[in-house]
């Protein structure tokens, strides 16, 4: 694969993604798909999306988590309703995601990832013990299918994560980057972040946002790549520092304005094509 080929997030029938005719009429090469619902998870539809993603040339790079009763209204919800760790679902979502890693394998991805939740912040407690069990379990589960699991960043500090990352102690376990996430969540400025979790992150998002006036208590805003705070020529700079040559996709959470959606990732597209070919052109930054 080329270094840094644009993505994009997409969707089928469940997530905020775009579907992947749009994709495919903005250029773009490779997608991360949030996984449908389940009766959408069957060898056919996965025969199907693969002989969509052929006919587009577009290279699946990783295929989401995401569960029904998840809501990222503000952050308190967040923290009671997302991922793996709101333990009244804790079972059946492992359970789902399990289920999503197999399609993802009839899709031939070797990456699935998901948003953990807030990840309990005492290390000595039982349900930051339990949080690190139930990752090891699904990470020890997709690796059997030689999968990687990669966390979505935001909801913890760069230093927590790495701590998280190094408590769970899977070879298989690594991160997927989203600095505006950083800025929504208020978790931490997305430069300093990228650099401290360095080589753990196997893929990127390329989203913008700017920070709440109470950052951790409020949300930011999502804004359009280019218009908001996160400092994408840095951004790049980093990821090349890293040594990070995965795709660079593009998340744009607006599908109730999928006009708008659609020409604001066209925005990003030709906002990060430049920065890439400045930035790839430079032997040495
Ligand atoms: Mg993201």
């Amino acid at each position: 694969m080329e270094k840094w080929p644009i993505g994009v997030f997409a969707s089928v029938d469940a997530g905020l993604g775009i579907h992947l005719p749009v994709a495919h009429e903005l250029g773009i090469s490779t997608v991360q798909l949030h996984a449908p619902h389940g009766p959408s998870r069957s060898p056919q539809h996965a025969e199907r999306f693969l002989a969509e993603i052929k006919k587009y040339h577009i290279t699946l790079t990783a295929v989401f988590g995401g569960f029904d009763g998840e809501s990222y209204a503000d952050i308190p919800t967040v923290e009671q309703t997302v991922g793996l760790v709101p333990k009244a679902t804790r079972a059946a979502r492992l359970a789902e995601m399990k289920e999503i890693a197999n399609f993802a394998k009839l899709l031939h991805c070797h990456v699935v990832a998901l948003h953990l939740g807030f990840v309990p912040h005492d290390r000595q407690s039982a349900d930051y013990r339990e949080v690190v069990v139930v990752t090891q379990e699904l990470c020890d589960f997709v690796a059997k299918m030689g999968q990687k699991l990669h966390l979505e960043t935001g909801q913890e500090t760069a230093e927590a994560l790495v701590q998280f990352i190094d408590d769970v102690q899977r070879p298989n376990l690594f991160v997927n980057f989203d600095p505006a996430n950083m800025i929504l969540y208020g978790t931490g400025e997305p430069i300093a972040a990228l650099e401290q979790l360095g080589k753990r992150v196997h893929s990127v998002h390329c989203k913008d946002a700017n920070w709440a006036k109470n950052p951790g208590k409020e949300w930011g805003k999502e804004m359009p790549l280019g218009e908001g705070e996160v400092d994408f020529k840095k951004y790049l700079m980093t990821l090349k520092k890293i040594g990070y040559r995965g795709p660079l996709t593009i998340e744009r959470e607006i599908p109730q304005e999928p006009e708008r959606q659609k020409m604001e990732i066209a925005g990003a597209v030709t906002l990060l094509k430049r920065l890439r070919d400045e930035l790839l052109d430079t032997p040495t930054i």
